[in-house]
């Protein structure tokens, strides 16, 4: 007789096991599920005395911010607590297409040339998932924000990297951005039937480098001559120095109809937590960004957006004035940046003058012998340093291979990344740990 419950069993042990190898996850996850910022992350909330690493503020936002935000959410309209716009709250849309038809020169419709987003992460999501198919190619220039590259492949393209070239100054002054350079002809060389968009990143993080007029005009012809996209992160377009002056190359000739600008409250009003972003360019090309917005997030939050719209309300009227926050907040860190710089140099590192961003890039070349090496790891220079530095001195910072490509991290691991919006008292601690580790290397 067979044994009917032996059988039973047997039938769904097999398919338990077969559902089990099925693969669980979708095939456009492929190569891009491993992420440094968790490992950084965490090896910094473990040792770190002073954390110089991930990129937001540890100041205060502004007053007229969390006052806004307070108003909002007792200023007794129940409505802001409800949904509004899917894409933008209409006093944010209106206020911020008021303020791109003074920075672009031109008229904004805020329906259809602006869209609110969840920060600028989902609007560089948006951009990917609603301008790049299978098969296309994205020309993106390193050293770069790490999110492209997987969203980019996750919307079935193709990454194409081409380095910024550093050119150290002869005269031996401290290298700026400005040495790290595109060479036109290995730019050119990227362009083909094939590419659908490149990303642009000025002022660019993680260097500081603030693309100059020439550079722009380059970048400008190269998308004009083979009819290509242009996603323009300028999330740090307000944190620019020495009178240095952003150019948004949507206003260069050709690139208004072919250019998304992406841009983010975090950075503008130093409030990264509220996840505020937006993106500004011709309706031909948002048209498809909102069709991936109302079909992923579909809304921002109302209260969020509703602080927002007074506090660019407030730029707009302020705006180019000593008062104003976007004239304010570049002042400031632009004096944290030579703190740590001259604190840098203290201790023997070679800090590149960034000119734009809150980012400071410094060649760790000098420390070779006091990092041990780690027999049979491939584990580049700038990590180990990192690791070493937060566990000996208490200091966090980000390695710069880690905004390369695979098959150019290797050219690039003598550097790591500071960041330097952070209250003075946090860049006094940082300083004192460089003071101290300087006075050991000198009496050992
Ligand atoms: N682009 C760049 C270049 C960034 O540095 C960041 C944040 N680190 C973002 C986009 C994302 O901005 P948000 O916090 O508004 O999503």
């Amino acid at each position: 007789p067979i044994d009917m419950s032996k059988r039973f069993r047997l039938t769904l042990s097999l398919s338990l096991q077969a559902k089990m190898s099925r693969p669980v996850q979708a095939r456009r996850l492929e190569g891009i599920d491993k992420n440094i910022w968790v490992e950084l992350v965490k090896l910094a909330a473990t040792y770190s005395k002073v954390n110089l690493g991930q990129g937001f503020p540890d100041f205060p936002a502004p007053d007229f911010l969390t006052e806004a935000l307070t108003k909002a959410l007792s200023g007794g309209n129940h409505m802001l607590h409800q949904y509004t716009r899917a894409f933008g709250h209409p006093p944010l849309v209106k206020v911020l297409a008021q303020f791109f038809e003074k920075l672009l020169g031109r008229d904004l419709d805020p329906m259809t040339n602006v869209m609110v987003t969840v920060g600028a992460y989902q609007a560089l999501f948006c951009c990917f998932q609603a301008l790049v198919d299978e098969g296309d190619e994205v020309i993106i220039i390193e050293p770069f924000f790490d999110c492209y590259e997987p969203m980019v492949k996750m919307a079935g393209g193709t990454p194409v990297f081409v380095p910024l070239r550093p050119t150290p100054p002869k005269d031996g002054k401290l290298m700026s951005s400005a040495d790290w350079q595109l060479d036109p002809a290995e730019l050119a060389s990227k362009f083909s039937e094939r590419t659908k968009a490149i990303v642009l990143n000025s002022p660019n993080n993680p260097l500081g480098k603030v693309f100059s007029h020439g550079e722009l005009g380059l970048i400008a012809e190269l998308c004009v001559k083979h009819d290509v996209l242009c996603i323009s992160d300028e999330v740090y377009e307000w944190l620019v120095y020495d009178g240095k002056q952003h150019i948004r190359i949507a206003s260069l000739q050709g690139m208004w109809d072919r250019t998304v600008i992406v841009g983010s409250a975090g950075k503008t009003f130093s409030v990264t937590g509220w996840k505020v972003g937006w993106v500004v360019g011709p309706d031909r090309l948002l048209q498809h960004l909102r069709t991936v917005h109302q079909n992923s997030v579909y809304h921002c939050a109302t209260i969020a957006q509703e602080a927002m719209a007074q506090g660019f309300q407030r730029e707009l009227t302020l705006y180019g004035k000593p008062e104003s926050y976007f004239v304010q907040l570049p002042k400031e860190l632009q004096q944290k940046r030579d703190w740590l710089i001259q604190s840098l140099i203290a201790v023997g590192m070679k800090p590149i003058v960034p000119e734009g961003t809150y980012f400071l890039v410094a060649d760790i070349s000098p420390f070779k012998s006091d990092v041990p090496d780690v027999p049979n790891s491939d584990e580049p220079y700038d990590y180990r340093f990192i690791k070493w530095m937060v566990k000996n001195k208490g200091l966090a910072a980000i390695p710069l291979s880690a905004f390369y490509s695979e098959a150019h991290k290797k050219n690039y691991t003598n550097f790591i990344r500071f960041c330097f919006a952070k209250e003075d008292a946090t860049l006094k601690a940082a300083n004192e740990i460089l003071q101290k580790w300087k006075q050991e290397k000198t009496s050992s």
